[in-house]
């Protein structure tokens, strides 16, 4: 299949959390508080996203309250954490949301995202991806993790859809 074809057919984006969304760097204060740092650009891209109607979700091996906080931020309501084996978890949102794997886009950066890219209609990569996931995937982000991969997706994935003029014009552009 084209790549066209497999742009216009996507309705939710689901996305890894460390590495995608950040730069896969975590860090702990003295009393062993974690955090990460995710960036701005890639939040107004997923409200863009959800703007259109289209679903977005985070998928997670581990699990922080860090990511509960941000994706009630940004109004995701698909939030799967503690999922190691991510291919069950992806295909129960994907069956929740009644939609088909080729509706779906994953975005990951490591082997675990592996099953779930080669499951979706739309397999992405960020970057600094390891290179078997940048591999399995349709799209590399020019973008690394953490640095607007997300954000440079969904631009590509709308374009494709011909909805990111909209989005512009949304902002007088
Ligand atoms: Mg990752």
């Amino acid at each position: 299949m084209k790549l066209d074809q497999r742009l216009q057919q996507i309705r939710l984006i689901l996305s890894d959390v460390d590495g995608v969304l950040t730069d896969g760097g975590i860090t702990y204060d003295n009393q062993g508080i974690e955090a990460k740092k995710f960036h701005v650009r890639d939040g107004l891209g997923i409200k863009l996203w959800q703007s259109t109607g289209h679903k977005f979700g985070m998928l997670t091996a581990r699990n922080s309250h860090i990511v509960k906080v941000r994706a009630a931020e940004l109004g995701v309501t698909i939030v799967r954490q503690g999922f190691e084996d991510k291919l069950p978890a992806a295909l129960s949102v994907i069956a929740e949301q009644g939609l088909a794997p080729e509706q779906v886009c994953y975005i990951g950066d490591d082997l675990p995202d592996l099953p779930v890219l080669k499951a979706v209609g739309l397999a992405a990569a960020v970057a600094d991806a390891v290179s078997e996931v940048r591999g399995a995937a349709h799209i590399t982000t020019k973008a690394t993790g953490g640095q607007g991969a997300v954000r440079e997706l969904i631009e590509v994935i709308l374009t494709g859809q011909k909805r990111w003029g909209e989005m512009v014009t949304r902002y007088g552009g």
